[in-house]
Order: structure tokens, then sequence, then C-alpha cells
């Protein structure tokens, strides 16, 4: 029989709740704590940096940080485009008379 239980425990150094296989603290050489914190031990000891630290261990977070953005940046285009889009609506219902009067055809129209 195989021992299928997930193990979960909680990291000293972070708090949070973690499963799979802890790491050894590079510190004591005898706390085990949550992999992330284990990435973080050996990105200190080769002097990453715990921004650069954070960069690595939360690429994923990183990622959907980047996805909203380009959502915003839509939202921000489609707006762009919407207020450059009114003087032209505008313009175009204000002078459809002159338009009519003008050329009096519907090539006008299928130009616009
Ligand atoms: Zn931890």
């Amino acid at each position: 029989m195989k021992d299928n239980i997930i193990r979960t425990a909680v990291c000293p150094l972070c708090g949070r709740t973690y499963h799979g296989a802890p790491a050894l603290s590079r510190e004591d050489n005898k706390t085990l704590i949550c992999p992330d914190c284990g990435t973080r031990q050996a990105l200190r000891s080769i002097g990453v940096d715990t921004a650069e630290q954070e960069q690595i261990i939360g690429g994923d977070k990183s990622k959907f940080v980047m996805v909203d953005n380009m959502e915003w940046f839509n939202v921000f285009g489609l707006i762009f485009i919407a207020v450059i889009m009114i003087p032209n609506v505008v313009f175009a219902i204000k002078c459809k008379d002159g338009f009519d009067n003008k050329w009096n055809n519907k090539y006008v129209e299928v130009i616009e």
C-alpha cells in the first residue's frame, strides 16, 4: 500500500499552510519551512534581494497583473476611440441635411 496522504503543515516563517515536500531551513538546518520560504532563503543566500525574490516566487501573480493591465489598456483604448468618434457621429447627424442638399446622392453616405 502506498502512502498517498498529502501532508499539510504550517510554515513557521510565513505562517502559511502548505502541502507537499517541505524545505529545510538554511538558517538552522532543522526547521521545516514551506517550499516558497526555502526558495526565498536559497535566493537570499546567493544575494537576491527581497523584491526580486518575490518576483521569482510570485511569477504567476505578476502574469495576472500583466493581464489586468492589458484589460485596463483595452478599456481605456475603447473609451479613447469612443471619445474620438463622438464628434464624428455628432457632425454626421448635424450635417446630414447639408450633405443631402449639396450632393443629393448616397455616394457620400457610402464613402462616409
Ligand atoms: Zn513559508
